[in-house]
């Protein structure tokens, strides 16, 4: 029999709820990806690149191209350099960068702390790598975090802190009293940090997305992690890419080029195009602030309670008026009986319930209407 070396895992949330939702032909509002179509423009680029013959290896770290497009960006975004020689790696969606980062600095016994509700993919990441996941509680309701606490955690095994902001599944930022918090804990520590920024430019209500990269003791040791698949609604084109300073990024080439090697080429060519405007991400949350709000106001009369989500394109509602059933069981509810999936959010953060399902609101109009109806009719 083999041995399991991640025995406690099982088909994460995502496929469940997506299948259940397919079986069911419920609105799948589960899953993060989103209904509507990509942009003609982008699709043409990609297969122009396959009728140009861009379709051999690509360079190992990424298309220059593209990574010049990401360190540019970077720059106007964050006031802050990433040489593009070295400095920037395309990856085969953010969740190989986390991967590859999580191998190229945890050693076995080391710990990493990590803060719940997690996304699914880090916790195994480090298991793999021989460490050990410090699970911290977000505080709740409103997922903030405890940097007092933090301190307390540390010790001479702690190697790396994580976080991710805009947060999945609550939606909720780190501000900059908090990023402040964190960088002095970075530094005083010596620690790395791996900072998951896939919802950079989903962020509502005029406030700002403050990169790890914007902090001078944060940047000189952290891995940045962004997704196009969030950016350029293609999360099946899994392509992302993983910011670090020189050093760690030379350490973070050596696992990713024995990982994956090199990443799709054609669609680098056509990203590397399509990114040039740099409305095409900038006009993003704006984008899906429409949809939130239209989402929130379709449902202010339900019996759901909610506070806005600041970024990502994710909101959790809080069912507590309407059942007491596990938020697991909840969903399977909804779902077959009421024809709408959604995420329960206790499998992130070790089975606390606090009576809350994140629905994705990437979704076309005429979809998030529908899912309000269902959902003013309980
Ligand atoms: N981190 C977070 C917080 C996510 O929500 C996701 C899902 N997009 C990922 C990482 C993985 O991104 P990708 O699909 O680019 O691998
Ligand atoms: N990031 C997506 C979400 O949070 C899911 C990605 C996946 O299915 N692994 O819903």
């Amino acid at each position: 029999m083999i041995t399991s070396k991640l025995p406690q895992v099982t088909p994460s949330i995502f496929s469940v709820m997506s299948s259940l939702a397919h079986e069911y032909q419920a609105l799948n509002l589960s899953q993060g990806f989103p209904s509507f179509p990509v942009d003609a423009q982008l699709k043409e680029l990609h297969i122009k690149a396959i009728t140009d013959d861009k379709n051999q290896y690509a360079p190992m770290s990424g298309l220059p191209m593209l990574r010049e497009a990401i360190s540019i960006m970077t720059q106007k975004l964050h006031k802050t350099f990433y040489n593009p020689a070295n400095e920037i790696c395309i990856t085969a969606g953010a969740t190989q960068a986390i991967f590859t980062a999580i191998q190229t600095v945890v050693h076995r016994g080391d710990e990493v702390i990590v803060f719940t509700p997690a996304y699914d993919c880090y916790i195994p990441a480090i298991e793999l790598a021989g460490g050990k996941a410090i699970e911290i509680p977000m505080n709740l309701p409103d997922f903030t975090i405890d940097w007092n606490i933090v301190e307390v955690r540390i010790n001479n095994k702690t190697r790396m802190i994580m976080i991710n902001t805009p947060h999945n599944p609550s939606g909720s930022m780190l501000s900059h009293e908090d990023m402040l918090q964190l960088q002095d804990l970075i530094v005083t520590h010596d620690l790395f940090l791996l900072s998951d920024e896939v919802y950079e430019h989903i962020v509502f209500d005029q406030q700002e997305h403050l990169s790890a990269s914007r902090y001078p003791g944060l940047k000189e040791r952290s891995f940045i992690t962004g997704s196009f698949g969030k950016t350029f609604h293609i999360t099946g084109w899994k392509i992302g890419y993983c910011l670090a300073p020189k050093a760690m990024m030379e350490e973070f080439y050596k696992i990713h080029q024995y990982l994956v090697f090199c990443i799709n080429h054609p669609a680098q060519v056509a990203i590397a195009q399509y990114i040039q405007e740099e409305q095409r991400y900038l006009s993003l949350g704006s984008f899906y602030q429409k949809k939130r709000d239209l989402f929130l106001h379709s449902i202010q009369d339900s019996k759901f309670s909610f506070k806005p989500t600041q970024g990502s394109y994710f909101q959790l509602l809080n069912y507590s008026a309407l059942s007491n059933e596990a938020d697991v069981d909840y969903a399977r509810t909804l779902t077959i009986e009421h024809k709408i999936a959604s995420i329960p959010i206790s499998v992130f953060m070790n089975g606390t319930d606090p009576k809350m399902l994140r629905f994705c609101f990437a979704k076309e109009d005429h979809e998030i209407i529908k899912a309000a109806q269902i959902l003013n009719s309980l």
